[in-house]
């Protein structure tokens, strides 16, 4: 089984964020919305019949808003496979001796940070409430607890940070030496801070071509400290990619508790379409088929599909029946999905 639990508290709304998060609520809310939380966990494994619990991530919004321990109290009882992978999103202003001591004793085994820059000026233009300096100090103490499986994320595409500040970014990303790192491509929501100032000519977007060369730029400065491209927007070090966004992508089930959060049980198109974004397991209609005896009369039209893009130079076909993105391909890789859905 794989959990995913959302914390929506923020401290400050960043501006590119559209996700959903609450910036002003009191500490008994925060309490009440987690005593919930916690009687829906104790459900989700009651209903569970015993089975073992794969994957858990704590997101957010910001965990570390909320008291966890009562939630640890509940995880320590329960059936776990034995390479439970247990991951919480941070952000560095969370980092504090005492929390993250108090995740390693909560059986926390594997740390995000979320620092999306290391440039100051860029920082404070997308609203984020740390510093270049703080991340890495934060860094250092993840490192200090004894935390050998964390990452970082980064966005890219960003409007003032193109050429040499990007550069940079990636270089004191690269230094931390993370175990894995997101890089997303910055995508412009509806009806956040960034969108306004977009619409009232305050800030241009850099082109596509401009985000896509600094998505390249990441994949050859990680590459260089041993992370690997693993999927469109992720890069670790063999062994070190994240378990529960690897099981989404595989097709298994996973159970969302929180205000906003999903699940997926039991859609099959979307279990299994997602393996594209692997980029070395890549997707083999027969393969889903093979898997899911009900997607059997896709297979035709979605290798008739496929076959088109990989005319196109975007997919590699290979001997295994198995569709795999080129380089090109992964720019368009949400076009592809589209289609195949
Ligand atoms: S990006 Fe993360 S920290 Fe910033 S507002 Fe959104 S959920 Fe909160």
């Amino acid at each position: 089984m794989n959990l995913y639990v959302h914390f929506p508290f923020c401290r400050s709304k960043c501006a590119y964020c559209a996700l959903h998060s609450y910036v002003e609520r009191t500490e008994t809310e925060r309490r009440t919305y987690v005593d919930g939380i916690a009687a829906k966990i104790e459900a989700f494994f009651a209903s569970s019949g015993g089975k073992t619990l794969s994957t858990l991530y704590f997101g957010g919004g910001t965990p570390a808003m909320c008291d966890l321990s009562g939630l640890f109290d509940i995880i320590s009882g329960q059936n776990k496979s034995e390479d439970f992978e247990f991951t919480v999103e941070l952000n560095p202003l969370d980092v504090k001796s005492e929390f993250i001591t108090a995740l390693k004793k909560g059986g926390v085994n594997r740390l995000s940070m979320g620092v999306q820059s290391f440039d100051d000026a860029t920082l404070r233009t997308m609203g984020r409430p740390h510093t270049a300096e703080q991340a890495r100090t934060a860094w250092r103490m993840i490192r200090d607890a004894g935390f050998d499986n964390a990452g970082i994320d980064l966005i890219c595409g960003w409007p003032d940070e193109t050429g040499g500040a990007w550069m940079r970014t990636l270089e004191s990303a690269a230094a931390l030496k993370p175990d894995h790192c997101s890089v997303y491509t910055l995508i412009l929501e509806p009806n956040t801070r960034l969108a306004h100032d977009v619409e009232r000519g305050r800030i241009t977007l850099p082109s596509d071509d401009a985000a896509l060369a600094e998505l390249a730029a990441a994949e050859c400065a990680l590459g260089g400290v041993g992370l690997e491209r693993y999927e469109i927007s992720s890069f670790a070090k063999p062994g070190k990619e994240c378990r529960h966004n690897l099981a989404t992508w595989r097709g298994e089930d996973y159970t969302g508790i929180g205000d906003g959060a999903c699940s997926r049980e039991g859609n099959a198109v979307s279990r299994v379409i997602f393996r594209l974004r692997l980029l070395k397991e890549g997707f083999s209609p027969i393969k889903a088929a093979a898997d899911f005896p009900e997607l059997a009369s896709r297979v035709d039209e979605w290798t008739e599909t496929l076959d088109r893009f990989a005319a196109e130079g975007l997919l590699a076909f290979s001997g295994d029946n198995t569709y795999r993105l080129t380089g090109r391909g992964t720019e368009v890789c949400d076009t592809i999905l589209a289609e195949l859905v």
